[in-house]
């Protein structure tokens, strides 16, 4: 769902899309957001400038400002190359689908190597499955049960995630924050 402005919009749905200096998103998985308090707090503090508005304002007797919805970063911060391990970014790596039988419905998760046979729970072992296939394969190795995975699970880096991302968006985006997310998608053939 794409919210326009609003100024009525309540303050808890008025998150602050933040970007570093270099004005792409702080994080993507999950999408660097913060509370309209935070936003406003470092902006008084000046270390970010203000993007982008909700038509929404905050006032108080001496003063009003209508709420940051875009800001940035005065001073460069080194993303991470690498994700967080997640349950969604995992779901998202694998694109929301059983890596067993290409089903996207009641899904779960599936230690390649069962845990009970030593499986850590690492990018690497955990696989996208659904409740069926989850249970089919219980405790057993791959080639014993003739399940393979049909990509090998791995650790994928921001980029990865952000290719997939394009296709299942947040649910709540702010139209002011289209121009800083998935803006390479019109270059997609
Ligand atoms: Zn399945």
């Amino acid at each position: 769902m794409i919210a326009s402005s609003s100024e009525y919009l309540p303050l808890e749905k008025c998150p602050a899309l933040v970007l570093n200096a270099d004005y792409r998103p702080l994080s993507y998985y999950p999408l660097s957001l913060w509370s309209w308090q935070d936003a406003v707090r470092d902006v008084f503090l000046d270390r970010v400038n203000i993007v982008s508005t909700y038509d929404r304002e905050i006032r108080s007797p001496s003063f009003s400002m209508k709420l940051p919805s875009v800001i940035s970063l005065k001073h460069f911060v080194k993303p991470s190359e690498f994700p967080n391990f997640t349950r969604f970014n995992v779901f998202l790596r694998d694109k929301f689908t059983c890596l067993y039988c290409g089903d996207k419905k009641n899904l779960t998760f599936d230690h390649v190597v069962p845990k009970s046979l030593g499986g850590l729970t690492t990018w690497e072992n955990v696989a996208t499955a659904c409740s069926p296939c989850n249970v089919r394969k219980g405790g057993k190795m791959p080639k014993a049960c003739g399940m393979i995975p049909s990509v090998q699970p791995y650790k994928p880096t921001e980029e990865q995630l952000h290719r997939n991302g394009r296709h299942f968006p947040p649910n709540f985006l702010h139209e002011s924050w289209l121009d800083y997310l998935y803006w390479d998608v019109k270059l997609e053939p």
